[in-house]
């Protein structure tokens, strides 16, 4: 008996496993509720890049088919160079995060990774070369060692420490009584808008991906905090191909390009100082925040 029921433990435990895991991608990015339509092609590949260009060609999209959302909007990021995207708030801005990640396809133009249009690729390699801190992180019910882990899930212990270091976050996780096995989420411990934060750019570092996006990623930091891991996201985003969406202006300055986003079209685009000197829509943003940093000392 315990011979046959050894194994059939296992699967049943691997069955959790997966579909747990499942469970949390989809919950990680809130899309329990969404279409989910996007499918491997017939025929997709691996993709196998290590310093990737990505770009957008004419990518229109709407959500629903009878309000389209972007139009087309086109750019591209050079294989490990930084794009930043700014804009008031339902420009558009994550819908271009989350069509890279291709939880929705493109209703018209296309989206290439090195060439490639990602509809291309299997989704598995797709999403594992990209990293998202994104807005609002969710976190699990489970330990906090489990929630970083979440980005390498095979990573070992000294791994996620370190990650949790370079994220600023290992301090505050030594100091709870249950340290790392503390819980954490609905029914554990409420963590802050920033250690959420934290969590999320602690996952991404563990994650190690070729393509990172930073969807606001330091919004619900103070402006200290935010400094002292703008450095840190600064040396993470070193080497790899980048997509920053920024609601801070300070965090755009070192792009190489920055898109000025309204109503789903780029309105603007150049490099920060280029943009200052043309004098429009983000030389207004600009001088509109530092307004508001000087008043806030
Ligand atoms: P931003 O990040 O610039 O604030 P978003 O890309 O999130 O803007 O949203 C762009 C537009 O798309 C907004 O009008 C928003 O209401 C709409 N939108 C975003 N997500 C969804 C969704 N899941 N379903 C329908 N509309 C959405
Ligand atoms: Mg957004």
């Amino acid at each position: 008996l315990l011979q046959l029921s050894a194994p059939l433990f296992l699967l049943g435990m691997m069955y959790r496993e997966v579909k747990q895991a499942l469970t949390n991608m989809e919950r990680l990015f809130g899309l329990l509720d969404e279409r989910q339509d996007v499918q491997d092609a017939p025929d997709a590949r691996p993709l196998v890049a290590t310093r990737p260009s990505v770009r957008f060609e004419a990518v229109r999209f709407g959500y629903d088919p009878r309000r389209q959302i972007l139009h087309d909007v086109d750019f591209e990021i050079p294989g490990g160079g930084t794009v930043a995207v700014v804009g008031h708030s339902g420009s558009g801005k994550s819908t271009l995060a989350r069509l890279l990640y291709r939880f929705y396809d493109v209703d018209g133009g296309r989206i290439l990774i090195d060439g490639q249009d990602i509809r291309q690729l299997t989704q598995a390699s797709l999403r594992g070369a990209i990293a998202i801190v994104p807005q609002d992180t969710v976190l699990f019910n489970d330990s906090i060692f489990y929630n970083i882990r979440y980005g390498r899930p095979e990573a070992s212990r000294e791994e996620v420490e370190a990650a949790a270091r370079a994220a600023h976050i290992h301090k505050f996780i030594q100091s709870l009584p249950d340290g790392y096995d503390t819980q954490v989420g609905e029914r554990g411990l409420k963590l802050s808008g920033g250690e959420k934060q934290r969590v999320a750019i602690a996952r991404a570092i563990l994650k190690n991906p070729s393509i990172l996006i930073f969807d606001e990623a330091t919004s619900a930091l103070d402006s200290q905090s935010e400094r002292a891991i703008q450095a840190e996201l600064e040396r993470i985003q070193r080497g790899r191909t980048t997509l920053v969406i920024a609601h801070r202006l300070s965090t755009v300055m070192n792009a190489d390009q920055v898109l000025v986003m309204d109503g789903g079209r780029v309105v603007e685009r150049g490099s920060h100082g280029d943009l200052l000197a043309r004098d429009g829509r983000y030389a207004q943003m600009w001088q509109l925040q530092q307004r508001e940093a000087e008043r806030e000392g």
